[in-house]
């Protein structure tokens, strides 16, 4: 027997019924189906929405909005932890401060 929807042969033990990308595809449409779901809720909606945004505004209040940017990059490119790129991030505040201090040109430092 192979799989429901591709056809190609499965493993004796398999217990989908599908390979393994079509049990995967099956999954997240799943998945999605139940999020739509759930999104179409207005309470659940809006409960979310705001849980999101509290964390979200809170976790980054720390960081000025001129270095958020940098602070993504950090986190999202380079996979620093949350903690090693806050250090960063205020690091080099710290440096573009004493910088304005000596020249009066605010600076932001390139990564
Ligand atoms: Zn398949």
């Amino acid at each position: 027997m192979g799989c429901a929807t591709c056809g190609k042969p499965l493993s004796a033990v398999n217990q989908s019924g599908y390979c393994r990308k079509h049990f995967g595809a099956l999954n997240s449409e799943r998945t999605s189906e139940q999020s739509r779901r759930q999104w179409a809720n207005p309470e659940y909606r809006l409960k979310h929405i705001g849980a999101m945004r509290r964390l979200g505004q809170h976790r980054i209040a720390w960081c000025p909005l001129e270095y958020r940017e940098d602070y993504r990059i950090l986190k999202r490119v380079k996979h620093y932890s949350a903690a090693q790129a806050r250090e960063m991030i205020e690091a080099r505040i710290a440096a573009d401060l004493r910088r304005y201090e000596l020249t009066g040109q605010l600076q932001r430092t390139v990564a």
